[in-house]
């Protein structure tokens, strides 16, 4: 397909931002102040819910800076879709803005019209989805920028810049090797006429490897990532998500991507070197004693196998905690591990809280459902999935707390 391939001689992201100064959210003074968040939803009330989840986002501007670190001289962008991965867009933008974070990367339009006025001007924000029919003055009135996914998209957008007499920044995205976004190198021909009206601020794509550092599609991607590229006018190249960033400073090009290093979920099989940011602990509902034998929960899958206490805790799969962790994992109190025992239900688990001493555990006591005994991946792990799921699927019923300062380990 790429058989002229020209070199390629990317502006620096200042250099592009710079031209955009006048004309977009892009560029605008860098050294605006962080805008305080509204006060947050913090869920429901702190004695009346059944669980409370901390978020730290102390340990995410830590994660930050250390993912920062690994990607310079490239900048580091925030993925914060999925309301910042069930974290809380309205208050994690503005801790990574505090950091120095100054590319933001929502999913949806929707997403960016919810945070906007958390993005500092100054700051990038961008639809990875891209824009749709009537999508486009939303995004020239706010300074986002939708990502070009299909030449239809980039039409769009290219519409909408000759609309407004100014020229529009643009994301262009290229299908690499996953065949779920972006344009085939069949369309590139035409992208590039595509863009007259338009800046082209970044060329994007997406590894569908990265968390296995020697799959051959690493390379293969960036290979084609590469000739693409050289075929579009100069711009600044982002590939790499928050595995890619463990491939290496081949993969890091102008701009890394990360959302789930960010909010402490291990990248690849290796040791994390992230923090955890998130505590989950469950507020004891009942305990009893039951004799061995004793069968629980639904469908009977657990029982007990001698005299037992057991403690039932207000969260259930309604919370986000994966029914799918029935009979597996555990809660912790203090040092000791209380396994889940049973299916877990809409609202409750039952845990087996026999090693505690006597009177160790009562009602209304808060055990520990994710935390330093047991982090986000590992209670996916026990489910059968993926920490990113389990953080996505964080129930509305939790009291939420935000911690500025200072480590929930
Ligand atoms: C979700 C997403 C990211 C962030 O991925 P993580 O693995 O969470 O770091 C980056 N780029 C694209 C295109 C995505 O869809």
């Amino acid at each position: 397909m790429f058989t002229r391939p020209v070199r390629c001689q990317p502006a620096s992201v200042h250099e592009i931002f710079a031209e955009l100064a006048r004309t977009h959210r892009l560029g605008v003074d860098m050294n605006v102040a962080v805008p305080r968040p509204a006060p947050p939803r913090t869920g429901a009330d702190e004695r009346a819910a059944g669980a409370l989840l901390t978020v730290d986002l102390a340990a995410i501007a830590f994660n930050y800076r250390l993912l920062r670190s690994m990607a310079a001289p490239a900048a580091c962008g925030a993925v914060v879709k999925a309301d910042a991965y069930g974290l809380g867009a309205a208050m994690v933008v503005p801790a990574l803005f505090g950091a120095g974070c100054r590319h933001f990367f929502v999913a949806h339009l929707d997403e960016a019209l919810a945070i906007h006025r958390v993005v500092p001007r100054g700051a990038g924000l961008y639809v990875m989805h891209g824009v749709f029919d009537g999508g486009e003055a939303d995004c020239a009135a706010h300074g986002i920028v939708p990502v070009s996914n299909s030449p239809a998209q980039l039409q769009r957008w290219a519409a909408q810049a000759r609309r407004s007499g100014r020229r529009l920044p643009a994301v262009l995205q290229i299908d690499t090797g996953m065949a779920r976004f972006g344009f085939a190198p069949a369309d590139l021909v035409r992208a590039r006429d595509q863009l007259e009206p338009l800046a082209l601020t970044f060329i994007m794509s997406h590894l569908a490897c990265a968390d296995t550092p020697d799959h051959p599609a690493n390379i293969a991607q960036r290979i084609r990532f590469d000739a693409a590229r050289a075929h579009l006018p100069p711009a600044p190249g982002t590939l790499a998500a928050s595995s890619g960033i463990f491939l290496g400073a081949d993969f890091h090009y102008d701009l890394v991507r990360p959302g789930a290093a960010l909010y402490g979920i291990a990248p690849n099989g290796l040791p994390n070197p992230l923090r955890p940011v998130v505590r989950l602990d469950a507020k004891v509902v009942q305990v009893r004693h039951v004799p061995a034998g004793t069968p629980i929960g639904y469908g009977h899958t657990a029982v007990t196998a001698a005299p037992a206490r057991l403690a039932t805790i207000a969260v259930g799969y309604a919370d986000g905690y994966l029914r799918s962790g029935s009979n597996h994992g555990a809660a912790w109190l203090g040092e000791t591990a209380l396994p889940v025992m049973g299916r877990i239900s809409m609202d409750s688990i039952v845990l087996d809280a026999s090693d505690l001493p006597q009177g160790a555990v009562e009602e209304a006591d808060m055990v520990e459902l994710i935390g330093p005994h047991r982090g986000v991946d590992a209670v996916a792990a026990d489910a059968g999935t993926i920490g990113y799921e389990v953080l996505t699927s964080l129930g509305r019923r939790y009291h939420r707390r935000y911690l500025e300062a200072g480590t929930i380990a």
